[in-house]
């Protein structure tokens, strides 16, 4: 499933150039982005980036300023939000509080007009699929945040909109649940084949659930990709910092040649040296990001000390039971962060705080970023 590689598929959702101002507050910039049919899209991006108002643009509470949103090729310009093939759900579930799980699940079909045995068979195919039948009676009072949840869930697609909009949907649960919840997310959306645009500020999230991740800054896209492309190659220091875990080293191309980058990094001295994915001058600044599981900790000196290599002190290690996170110091202040999975055991044992120890890493294992 990858409609966006297909340069004949028409996208579902075609954001062209918007911006959103508030007074002389532009909080979305001149954002173009392509969202397919049955694609569960993230916007993923820290607080105040614009990534609600882009999905507030999108259910029609706000109108541009600039630009057109176009959903199944119709301009939705003037067009009001109960008339568009969209709806939202909200981070505060916003369910009647005096209205049953089935009366909260029904209003909105009654209100469009739905004869009473449609209503009540959409309503138990909706109790059905998120598993609550048995509470069908209740009142939201009586039911836990996960209940809750899934009532707002069975709520906004009863009406079987083409696209669902979640504002932060998971926000509201505890960590456990939120990570269950997820997969339940993603199990609705490919049972019931909608196209789902989820906007969180948790990477993680957009990471388990989403198809593709556009990672906002700002009121602008900073790269749209899949998972696995916004952590192994993100396009700027931005994304690398803000995906995950990284170590960034800032420096100058000081040789490019056979296929090679080598990096002078200041003030260590120490050259990074790797394989030349993109083109840049000698001279020029350049960035370099490696994840902390790319890193090799030894107490052995490595074969070429001169290269990819750094010697400090151990001077943290935080144990997480899957995995453990080593922090080395170097003499100059820096700290490089290493991780191995305890299953494989990459990191000779036992290495303890204090240990002097080089960390290494092989020459594809980092990027390098120009911008
Ligand atoms: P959060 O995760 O905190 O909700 P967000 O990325 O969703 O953040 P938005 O809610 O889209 O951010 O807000 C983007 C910026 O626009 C913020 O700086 C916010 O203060 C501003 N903003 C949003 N709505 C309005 C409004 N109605 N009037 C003025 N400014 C607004």
């Amino acid at each position: 499933f990858a409609p966006w590689n297909d340069p004949e598929a028409k996208p579902f959702i075609a954001i062209e150039n918007v911006t959103k101002k508030f007074a002389d507050f532009t909080a979305v910039d001149d954002l173009s982005l392509n969202i397919y049919n049955r694609e569960f899209f993230a916007l993923l991006g820290a607080s105040g980036c614009g990534k609600s108002t882009l999905l507030r643009m999108l259910a029609g509470f706000e109108e541009p300023t600039a630009g057109r949103i176009l959903l199944d090729g119709q301009d939705m310009r003037g067009i009001p939000p109960y008339k568009r093939p969209v709806n939202m759900m909200f981070q505060s579930y916003a369910l009647f509080p005096h209205m049953t799980v089935e009366g909260n699940i029904a209003f909105g079909l009654k209100q469009d007009g739905m004869q009473k045995g449609d209503i009540e068979a959409r309503v138990g195919e909706m109790l059905k699929l998120v598993k609550l039948e048995r509470f069908a009676k209740r009142k939201p009072h009586q039911l836990s945040g996960g209940q809750r949840q899934r009532v707002a869930l069975a709520r906004a697609v009863a009406k079987r909109p083409k696209v669902l909009l979640l504002d932060e949907p998971l926000g509201a649960l505890d960590k456990k649940l939120r990570e269950e919840t997820q997969f339940e997310l993603m199990d609705l959306q490919m049972k019931l084949g909608l196209t789902f645009v989820v906007v969180t500020h948790d990477q993680e999230e957009a990471m388990t659930m989403a198809d593709r991740i556009a990672v906002m800054d700002k009121g602008k896209v900073m790269q749209v990709a899949t998972p696995a492309e916004v952590y192994e190659a993100p396009n700027s220091k931005f994304v690398a910092d803000f995906i995950g875990n990284v170590n960034m080293f800032e420096g100058t191309a000081a040789a490019v040649a056979n296929g090679k980058i080598d990096i002078a990094v200041e003030p260590e001295n120490f050259t990074i040296r790797t394989d030349a994915l993109k083109s840049c001058a000698v001279g020029q600044p350049v960035g370099f990001a490696i994840r902390p599981e790319k890193i090799r900790i030894s107490r052995k000196q490595p074969a070429d000390p001169s290269i990819n290599s750094a010697h400090g002190e151990m001077w943290d290690i935080a144990y997480f039971g899957d995995m453990t996170v080593f922090h080395v110091k170097l003499e100059s202040g820096r700290i490089i962060k290493a991780a191995s999975l305890n299953a494989v055991r990459t990191v000779e044992d036992p290495l303890g705080y204090d240990d002097m120890v080089w960390v290494n890493f092989d020459t594809d294992a980092g990027i390098v970023l120009t911008s």
